[in-house]
């Protein structure tokens, strides 16, 4: 079929890198707890909730994974259904539009399987409340008919582990909240994790690669194994062209650079948060409305997504009268301290 005139080949390419992209984490993707590296707190309690599930026969209680985007939350969602010997099925909350495609799914679940929905904080009001007694009592309470001849049936749905993911839990509500039995925060990996996950990762796409080039990768992956995977592609592409395939220090080095992604994996929005509170604030304080104005982006987004890491790393304060930039972030930029800040630090 020929491309719609307005077709627009960005997009297009772009849209062909990102099912590219797709199929590759598939590949890399842990199947099993055991090979699911970091994330310590979260896989014990996941490991002793799957245990005794499993010595029950019981479906395994409903599961709430947060946390930021890249961590391996819907890695964990195939992970549990693989444990348990399950089926999964997967959906979002943008792609349930109407109350009739939550329905259909909810009554064809098979027994014990697992149902993995993204993006939860973005499901309607109407199907969340839906969810409340399919998640409670396994049933369903279906609208048979309109206007006065409406009647309700309650339909008994199969016990399934509702397994949703969220990089917003403070948008979730509380009744929905207290729906899950059991809740994983998954946290930013250490730099030494993520060597693990590039090694691990350089192994099944069968690339050479030394303890120091994995090293160089996962410093600047963000503290996030699908950065970190990403990053290894590229790099191995350049490995390959400019070099002999092999990746080392040196030519994950020579990768990076090219890319321009800097020393600690920053993307767009990480760099403006950073410059605007320096060059527009004098390096802070200002508060979070302010921020997210001006960097066109929602208050919550900047708090659950963005700024975990900008903190976590020593690059962002939170104080009561607003977020202030570290010396750390100045000295990143290749900034000078403004004089009113050296008493801070
Ligand atoms: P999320 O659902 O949180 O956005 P994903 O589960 O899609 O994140 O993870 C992104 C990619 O990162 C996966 O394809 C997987 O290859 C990799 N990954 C995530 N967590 C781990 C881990 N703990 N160990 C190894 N690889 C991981």
């Amino acid at each position: 079929m020929a491309p719609k005139p307005n077709a627009d080949p960005e997009r297009l390419v772009s849209a062909a890198r990102a099912g590219e992209e797709d199929s590759f984490e598939l590949k890399l993707r842990p199947r099993w707890l055991g090979e699911f590296i970091g994330q310590s707190k979260a896989k014990e309690q996941l490991a002793i909730a799957l245990e005794a599930a499993k010595s029950r026969g019981e479906a395994l209680d409903h599961v709430l994974l947060f946390g930021p985007p890249g961590l391996g939350k819907t890695t964990l969602a195939t992970i549990i259904a693989n444990e348990m010997d399950v089926g999964f099925q997967q959906t979002s909350g943008p792609a349930l539009q109407i109350q009739g495609d939550l329905t259909a799914i909810l009554t064809n679940l098979r027994e014990k399987q697992v149902l993995f929905l993204d993006e939860i904080h973005r499901i309607q009001a109407v199907l969340e409340e839906k969810l409340y007694t399919a998640l409670e009592d396994y049933k369903l309470d279906i609208i048979i008919g309109q206007g006065p001849a409406a009647r309700t049936h309650v339909m008994e749905i199969r016990p399934f582990t509702f397994v949703a993911a969220t990089t917003r839990p403070g948008l979730l509500s509380s009744p929905l909240r207290s729906r899950f039995g059991i809740m994983l925060r998954l946290e930013f990996y250490t730099e030494e994790e993520l060597r693990v996950i590039v090694e691990r990762s350089a192994e099944v796409m069968q690339v050479p690669i030394d303890a120091d080039g994995a090293a160089e990768i996962a410093l600047r992956s963000r503290g996030t194994p699908r950065i970190a995977n990403r990053l290894l592609r590229r790099v191995r592409d350049y490995a390959q062209v400019r070099g002999n395939g092999d990746i080392d220090r040196k030519t994950a080095h020579a990768a990076l650079t090219m890319l321009e992604v800097d020393a600690h994996g920053f993307d767009e929005i990480d760099r403006r948060l950073l410059m605007t509170i320096i060059q527009k604030y004098d390096g802070g304080p200002v508060g979070l409305g302010t921020l997210a104005a001006i960097l066109s982006e929602d208050e919550d987004a900047l708090e659950e997504v963005y700024e975990p890491f900008l903190i976590q790393i020593g690059f962002l304060d939170r104080t009561p009268r607003g977020r202030v930039a570290t010396r750390l972030a100045y000295e990143h930029f290749g900034l000078p301290l403004p004089h009113k800040q050296t008493p801070l630090f």
